[in-house]
């Protein structure tokens, strides 16, 4: 349906700063406390208060710029956003206009198509532009639910006024809305991972807003561009997306014209439905902020915040393909959090073996830590002791069958491997003399099967192998027996 037609999309985002107190002033950012516990007269803009800047807000702020690869401006400003609504009491939002906190980023991610079902098609590499990072101050909250008399009052609760923004807005980059949506996740986890901002959408501490417009490949204009909000989630951001295309080439194709407008994503309908026209979009005359100075950020600054970070998560992705030789695939999952590639790391030191221990850590040990709800950091099993597990592994101590076993029960009681392994009596036999003894057994046993498989019926090795293992209580090392079994039934 979109044949012909390429897509243009830009994003903004707006991150929360994980800062304790206002960007400009001493208020608690706490979540979920009482409405309006966490005010004072410089949020509730009484007249005469004066905002101070929070300087963690500029320690969060150039990780953020950082992370993303923007470039620190030494000079900027904060200016003001006049505009009128009831959770914004000075009338106005601090904000940066002309003179951003930082500009000119250019951030490679990766992206791929999704098929049918879901599964990325075909990872490749794409660089966004950033065209800037700024510094901001979030509105209140309007209450319509939940409280006495909501049909006639509305409620306003000023707790998130004053907390600390950036807004990090891209170029029209974008050509599809899992472009996007790829994007949206590397900003997530980047800004995680470096403490700049918890990033989670659900809680609203990121939030999304998506322009979007289509244009006939090879016009060199582009569209009418619709801007998208209310997008809750990451995955109803790329719906909305999705939705926005086929709505505007299906107006465009059947003649008519596409309005200038913001959409608000409805979930439910699965729909974009108009929520303001062009025509009363704000002018909100900025201008610089009287009551705070010019903002200079030193190099000798940005430089110890650079020097400060950790290892950003695309290039710790690279060094596990390259060091530890794992997949692309492998190497995204396990530095999808900074807690879960410390802990791989952690316990290929103990395991000496990476590949191996990348499986346990991605099959076995995340599906247990997913069913409790925990991530790698709180895992009961401590990574040198999955290391540990692995080690007994390679080393023939206990069966791959056994050590998941083992894991479950490492999992819940917190024991080491070897602890229980001792109690539960659990060893792998290897000893060949002893596996030949059990072969003999099987073999003379099962006349009928050996005169088959001696003529041909290849099929029944599996047979007897499955007989040896019996035969040990499961105890009998797979591989020897396959060896041995092997060479017995030759005859
Ligand atoms: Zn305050």
């Amino acid at each position: 349906m979109t044949n012909g037609w390429q897509t243009i999309i830009g994003l903004e985002i707006h991150a929360q700063l994980s800062t304790e107190s206002k960007i400009f002033c001493g208020c608690s950012t706490r979540f979920g406390d009482e409405p309006n516990a966490n005010t004072c007269p410089v949020c509730l803009g009484l007249p005469g208060a004066l905002p101070v800047l929070n300087r963690r807000v500029i320690d969060l702020g150039a990780r953020a710029a950082l992370s993303l690869g923007l470039h620190i401006n030494n000079h900027s400003i904060f200016s003001r956003k006049n505009y009128f609504y009831p959770d914004l009491p000075k009338g106005y939002q601090i904000s940066q206009y002309d003179k951003p906190f930082s500009a000119n980023g250019e951030l490679e991610i990766m992206t791929a198509e999704r098929d049918e079902a879901g599964h990325p098609v075909e990872w490749r590499p794409k660089k966004i532009s950033i065209t800037r990072l700024h510094l901001e101050e979030d509105a209140g909250k309007n209450v319509h639910e939940g409280l006495p008399d909501v049909d006639r009052y509305s409620y306003i609760d000023l707790n998130r006024a004053g907390t600390p923004l950036a807004e990090i807005v891209t170029e029209p980059d974008f050509r599809s809305s899992w472009e996007a949506y790829d994007y949206v996740n590397h900003v997530r986890r980047a800004l995680q991972w470096v403490g700049a901002s918890e990033a989670d959408m659900e809680k609203g501490n990121l939030r999304c807003e998506a322009n979007v417009s289509v244009r006939r490949i090879g016009d060199e204009k582009f569209g009418t561009k619709v801007e998208l909000k209310n997008l809750n989630s990451v995955r109803f951001m790329q719906r909305a997306i999705e939705f926005e295309i086929s709505r505007q080439i299906g107006v465009l194709e059947s003649g008519g014209r596409l309005q200038q407008e913001t959409r608000l994503w409805d979930e439910r309908a699965a729909e974009t439905r108009v929520m303001r026209s062009k025509e009363e979009a704000h002018d909100y005359r900025y201008f610089p902020e009287p009551d705070l100075p010019p903002l200079i950020v030193s190099d000798e600054f940005i430089e110890r915040v650079r020097s400060e970070m950790p290892e950003l998560p695309e290039a710790r992705r690279r060094r596990f393909m390259e060091q530890y030789g794992l997949s692309f695939t492998d190497a995204s999952q396990l530095t999808s959090e900074r807690s879960l590639a410390d802990y791989y790391e952690k316990a290929v030191e103990a395991s000496g073996n990476p590949r191996t221990t990348s499986n346990w850590i991605r099959s076995e040990l995340l599906r247990e830590l997913e069913a409790a709800g925990l991530s790698a950091e709180a895992s009961p099993v401590a990574a040198q002791e999955l290391g540990a597990l692995v080690r007994l592994i390679d080393e023939g101590k206990i069966s791959g069958k056994q050590a998941k076993d083992v894991l479950v029960e490492m999992f819940k009681t917190g024991k080491s491997a070897q602890t229980i392994i001792e109690e539960q009596g659990l060893v792998q036999v290897s000893d060949t003399a002893e596996i030949d003894q059990l072969i003999d057994g099987v073999i003379a046993d099962n006349p009928d099967q050996l005169a088959k498989y001696r003529g041909g019926k290849e099929a029944l090795f599996g047979f007897f192998v499955g007989q040896v293992i019996k035969a040990s209580k499961g105890k009998a090392n797979p591989k020897v027996v396959n060896e041995r079994l092997r060479a017995k039934l030759q005859g």
